[in-house]
């Protein structure tokens, strides 16, 4: 089969990988209908992670099932499939708590590359869960987006405890924060503030149920949000970012007793103590337990509620992905999918 390898930083060729086989009875062997490229692949892509190379990219995914081990009960071949960006029991009692993404088993999807005509899916009745049917296709991006994106802006929502009555501010207008505009909206919060410099992504926030829009960032960006807030600062803020810059932002928004919900993987991050102790906010975030809202993500989306696959705004083939890989960095393009 075909898929993504990065080989460089900068190097992304799609080339003959071996095809996937049940190696555990809990696996499930997928047919690859979509996938995309996320934000955190960037990281590898641009040399500031750098994991050992060459290495199979791509973490968010949806297909067909084809092959299942002989312990898999839950989903059978010719399912449509949506799952997690980490593989899940989903039975341990972290699972159970709704942590999945850290799971006493889990895996890392990254690790396998679904960016690929096909993925190995271990714990395949913890990680994938079936769509009624066969989704109608123009469903299909959001169904993907409910993989990654979508299910980590939605648990940053949730981890910053927005809901109504809750002012909620954004840092971050990729994919993930513009989804964390609409998980907030849909939890019910009265105002969502977006932080955004970029036109095409604030009217996109907009649609998504952004109330605001603050322009400035660092230190200015909080003096807006404040100032918006009667000098309060937001009830709860998603920083969907993971720098330094990003997380500052976002504890300085928050009010005294408010929630962040962090969701941008975290690099070089380090919070001063003395000013975390006096800023009362409480901090909740990591990797997104994706696993835990699929079900009902994935129902909002067959009923029309939301539309999260709006935020793929180029769709290339999966033998393109390094164009799309360069779009994405040069933020030419928000997100991109990638059909085989
Ligand atoms: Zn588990």
């Amino acid at each position: 089969m075909r898929g993504a390898v990065l080989h460089a930083p900068g190097d992304i060729r799609v080339e003959e990988r071996a095809d996937p086989v049940i190696v555990e009875p809990t696996d499930a062997v997928i047919r690859v209908t979509a996938a995309c490229i996320c934000g955190s692949d960037l990281w590898p892509y641009r040399g500031i992670e750098k994991p050992r190379l060459p290495r199979h990219m791509g973490h968010e995914y949806v297909g067909v099932v084809e092959e299942i081990g002989s312990d898999v009960r839950a989903v059978r071949v010719g399912d449509f499939v949506v799952g997690s960006f980490f593989a899940s029991d989903n039975t341990c009692e972290i699972c159970r708590a709704g942590y999945q993404s850290r799971c006493v088993h889990a895996v890392s999807m990254g690790s396998i590359g679904t960016q690929a005509e096909r993925a190995r899916i271990p714990m395949a009745d913890g990680t994938l869960v079936a769509t009624p049917g066969v989704p109608d296709p123009r469903l299909v991006p959001s169904l993907l987006a409910a993989s990654d994106v979508l299910g980590t802006g939605w648990f940053a929502a949730v981890a910053a405890e927005a809901g109504p009555g809750k002012t909620v501010a954004v840092v971050g207008d990729g994919a993930v924060g513009l989804l964390g505009v609409l998980a907030a909206r849909h939890l019910g919060a009265e105002r969502v503030i977006a932080m955004s410099r970029h036109g095409d992504r604030q009217a996109l926030a907009r649609d998504f149920g952004a109330t605001d829009i603050v322009t400035e960032r660092g230190d200015d960006g909080v003096a807006a949000v404040k100032e918006l807030t009667g000098g309060l600062g937001a009830h709860s803020v998603i920083e969907a970012v993971g720098t330094q810059e990003s997380m500052m932002q976002a504890i300085r928004s928050t009010r005294a007793g408010g929630h962040v919900g962090y969701v941008g993987v975290a690099h070089d991050v380090a919070l001063p103590g003395d000013e975390l102790f006096f800023s009362g906010v409480h901090l909740h975030g990591g990797p997104a337990p994706v696993r835990r809202f699929l079900p009902e993500l994935i129902e909002l989306i067959i009923a029309g509620a939301i539309d999260p696959g709006r935020v793929f705004d180029l769709t290339l083939p999966l033998d393109d992905a390094a164009d799309g890989y360069r779009a994405m960095d040069e933020r030419r393009a928000i997100k991109v999918l990638l059909t085989p």
